[in-house]
């Protein structure tokens, strides 16, 4: 009898990424996605070149162990992108992640199948979809990715809150005036993607701190390990040694060195470190971590320069459609009352809504007790492998969590490099 298949849910980088390499152990698997889109999720779907990579080519292999896959596959692919030290379009990236998957369905066949379809629960291993059909596995993995943002709240044409669905900023006219709630990696991309469209108004971005993401440098050097001062004792002295190891390298180079063990550091932390970096240093962690391209910054600036592109340390605290637009309400930091303003449009550009307790598909874990919460609520309570804990603090063998959804266990697991190496530790659990 051939063994049941391990069910994926979600077929973005995760979902199909961990299909293709479980079929290379020789395992069955079925990727569930509602959208169809598989490989490609919501990062890699854009069509608009003027979308790069956050992440050099050079490091953004699909695959832990064969570094230069990606590069390679540009080199035969789109030469003129195959730069190691590049950003290459992210429309790209998806087009490798698919030809990366469908050749790994050609030599290994019938061990992916991929089903459309939204799951709408889990029954030990059965996934049900929202059409009826059940389908039976041996193991689950959620891998559903990063939920659209969930701070904008007005229903309204005028309020667009998931810049990430496709068409999402088709109605935004050349000369609006534009709220962005959020100044990160969303907002740059929304911003890039409007100007590309002749868009020439003014933009807002709030954000609590005013920050906007950093720039990688032109040229990257080495990585400069972390200190022992970095790894040990009270988090605001491991800060101070971290900066004062900036102090002696580049920044950057000091991110770099914590990139590998970044995981690690997060497991180990006990939950009151956990939260002071969760309340202060987030914000701070997210703009050096999580750097855009050279030419995005620089354009970035641009927009600042003319003015185009305001950024204000602020809560955004109400947004409702009003007779003239939107009215937005926002309190600056030390602010006694609310400001407001009105805006043509409201884009919600405050990044992934996790938010587990009204998961539909992880709220019911948690009530029935098959999953708990961690201390913080970031996400479900996961061992060092991936697998779900329950109520009562062991691990379900046949439930996993993988990619985004993971970062109450491991912090940093929203990017590629990152991810990479969570397939291989729930794949080699899953073929043990
Ligand atoms: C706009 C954007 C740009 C990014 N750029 C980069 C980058 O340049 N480099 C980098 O390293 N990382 C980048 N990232 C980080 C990103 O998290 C990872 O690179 C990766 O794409 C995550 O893939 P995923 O499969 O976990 O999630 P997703 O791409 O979100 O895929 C999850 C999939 O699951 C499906 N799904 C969810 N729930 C269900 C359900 N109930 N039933 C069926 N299907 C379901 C969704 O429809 C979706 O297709 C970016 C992220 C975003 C949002």
């Amino acid at each position: 009898m051939t063994p049941a298949p391990i069910l994926i849910v979600g077929g973005g980088f995760s979902g199909a990424m961990l299909a293709a390499r479980l079929a290379e152990f020789g395992q069955a698997s079925v990727v569930i996605d509602r959208t169809g889109r598989f490989g490609r999720g919501v990062a890699y779907s854009t069509g608009f070149d003027g979308h790069v990579l956050n992440v050099r080519s050079a490091r953004m292999s699909a695959v832990e162990g064969r570094p230069d896959d990606f590069v390679e596959w540009l080199r035969a692919q789109a030469p003129e992108h195959a730069d190691p030290q590049g950003f290459a379009p992210r429309r790209l990236y998806g087009l490798y992640l698919s030809d990366r998957l469908a050749s790994v369905e050609a030599t290994r066949p019938g061990l992916v199948a991929k089903v459309e379809g939204r799951v709408v629960a889990i029954d030990g291993a059965t996934a049900v979809l929202e059409d009826g059909r059940r389908i039976d596995g041996r193991a689950v993995v959620l891998a559903t990715g990063n939920p659209p943002p969930q701070t904008a709240g007005a229903a309204s044409e005028r309020v667009v809150r998931d810049p990430w669905a496709p068409g999402a900023l088709d109605a935004v006219g050349p000369g609006e005036t534009i709220v962005a709630i959020g100044a990160g990696l969303t907002m740059v991309d929304v911003a890039l993607a409007l100007e590309a469209r002749g868009w020439v108004g003014h933009m807002r971005a709030f954000s609590l701190r005013g920050l906007l993401p950093r720039s990688h440098e032109e040229t990257p050097g080495p990585a400069a390990p972390a200190t022992a001062g970095m790894l040990t004792g009270p988090l605001s002295a491991r800060l101070r040694a971290g900066r004062q190891r900036a102090r002696d390298h580049d920044w950057r180079a000091v991110m770099e060195g914590l990139r590998p063990i970044t995981s690690e550091l997060w497991r180990a932390a006990e939950v009151g470190m956990r939260s002071r970096f969760f309340r202060h240093l987030r914000p701070w962690w997210d703009v050096h971590r999580h750097r855009i391209a050279p030419h995005v910054a620089a354009r970035v600036d641009a927009m600042l320069a003319e003015g185009r592109l305001t950024v204000t340390a602020a809560r955004v605290t109400g947004v409702a459609a009003g007779r003239e637009g939107v009215d937005v309400a926002y309190l600056p930091p030390r602010a006694e009352a609310p400001q407001t303003l009105v805006v043509d449009r409201v884009i919600d550009c405050s990044g992934p809504g996790h938010a587990p307790g009204r998961d539909p598909l992880m709220a019911p874990l948690l009530a029935s007790g098959r999953a708990r919460l961690d201390q913080l609520g970031l996400g479900l309570d996961l061992d060092d492998g991936g697998r779900v804990m329950t109520v009562d603090g062991t691990s379900d063998p046949a439930l996993f969590v993988l990619g985004p959804p993971a970062r109450a266990a491991f912090w940093e697991t929203v990017a590629v490099p990152d991810i990479r190496k969570q397939i291989e530790d729930v794949a080699a659990a899953l073929t043990a």
